[in-house]
């Protein structure tokens, strides 16, 4: 009785999918997060029914009341996955257990029901089987899986919700930063920060994306990729970007990453580098990092590279960093020979490319 908790779908099928043409052309540029599939998945969850009327259908727009509770108090997560075609044609997730997990950890962060592991999985699989025409024709390209949940109760009370929705979109992706870019610059947020002790930082909900904007805003201004954020008690220590998780690799080989302290992400592509990278026989150390200790390394060479990881970006090298105190660069501000190698050997796991000895990969 493994599927004891899993869910029966109403599957209704989008009677008006773009057409072939049309849709192969938009396969060819796709881009990160502007194209999007023919289906949708719709779970409804309430006090009295638990998770119900599971549905697949037309993607679209859905009538929301001015009263919702999640546009007025953010009561939402969401979760960010791939569906990667392989080399034989089959399609495959990778570590969807983890994300599901994951989503069941955002959502008890904040006081929402958690969709059973196995339901999340039903609804990513038959979402990719449903629009599996739709993954992009080039290089490095995957059919990007966006689970959301959010509180739908119309209440204006300030408590945790009695109704939810829980939906899934897929989104074609190719490369996430424009440039394709080899090496990116970041911008150290000296005023603000995204998560104290105690708060949401290691949930996956909206409100922390929309308090981390101001400072990405400010990293463009800079002519900056992306964003680093401090701890927010010192503003001292090292904590994650605004969607990825960081490592520092030293010229003895060490690689450190910040610790799971609570306050950052627990990257699933974090934990897949950090186990990569001892089979690979290097040291990994979960240590506290500084700013300082990351300025003087790069400077005096003992840093060798940093890599920043996530499931959009995969793995990518920072070149250089940048704040209001100056700027530095890393090795050569390219990217970097062991960020490569650590790439090349999660992006050939996912792709079924070489021996998936943790059965990490799910194929569909
Ligand atoms: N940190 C943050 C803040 C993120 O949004 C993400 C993307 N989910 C990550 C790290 C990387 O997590 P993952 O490897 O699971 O995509």
């Amino acid at each position: 009785m493994a599927n004891a908790k899993a869910l029966e779908f109403t599957i209704e099928r989008n009677s008006a999918p773009v057409e072939a043409n049309e849709r192969a052309k938009l396969l060819e540029n796709p881009g990160f997060g502007n194209l999007f599939t023919d289906h949708m998945v719709v779970i409804r969850w309430s006090e009295n029914l638990g998770w119900h009327d599971a549905n697949i259908k037309k993607r679209g727009p859905i009538q929301m009341n001015p009263a919702s509770s999640v546009l007025h108090y953010a009561q939402e997560i969401f979760e960010g996955m791939k569906a990667y075609r392989l080399a034989d044609g089959s399609t495959a997730l990778f570590r969807p257990e983890e994300n599901a997990k994951r989503f069941q950890a955002s959502a008890r962060r904040m006081a929402m029901p958690e969709l059973p592991v196995e339901v999340f999985l039903q609804s990513v699989e038959k979402l990719v089987e449903i629009d599996r025409d739709w993954f992009p024709s080039v290089d490095g390209g995957s059919l990007y899986l966006r689970p959301f949940m959010f509180a739908s109760e119309v209440f204006l009370g300030v408590r945790p919700a009695k109704e939810y929705l829980y939906m899934v979109i897929a989104s074609p992706a190719g490369e996430y930063f424009k440039s394709g870019a080899t090496a990116v610059t970041i911008w150290v947020s000296e005023d603000y920060s995204r998560a104290a002790p105690g708060g949401t930082g290691a949930a996956k909900c909206g409100g922390n994306y929309a308090a981390s904007l101001v400072a990405q805003a400010e990293a463009i201004e800079q002519h900056c990729d992306q964003v680093v954020f401090l701890d927010a008690a010192e503003r001292r220590w090292v904590e994650e970007l605004g969607g990825m998780n960081l490592f520092f690799v030293m010229d003895d080989g060490k690689l450190i990453t910040p610790p799971l302290s609570g306050t950052i992400l627990p990257g699933i592509t974090r934990e897949s580098i950090i186990v990569l990278a001892r089979e690979e026989g290097l040291e990994v150390s979960e240590e506290p990092y500084s700013i300082e200790q990351w300025r003087g390394d790069a400077t005096s060479g003992k840093l060798v590279e940093t890599f920043a990881c996530g499931t959009a970006a995969v793995v990518t090298s920072v070149g250089m960093v940048k704040s209001r105190h100056g700027e530095f660069t890393i090795g050569s501000g390219g990217p970097g020979q062991l960020t490569e190698k650590l790439k090349s050997r999660l992006v050939d796991i996912q792709r079924g490319l070489s021996e998936d000895r943790h059965d990490w990969v799910k194929r569909l």
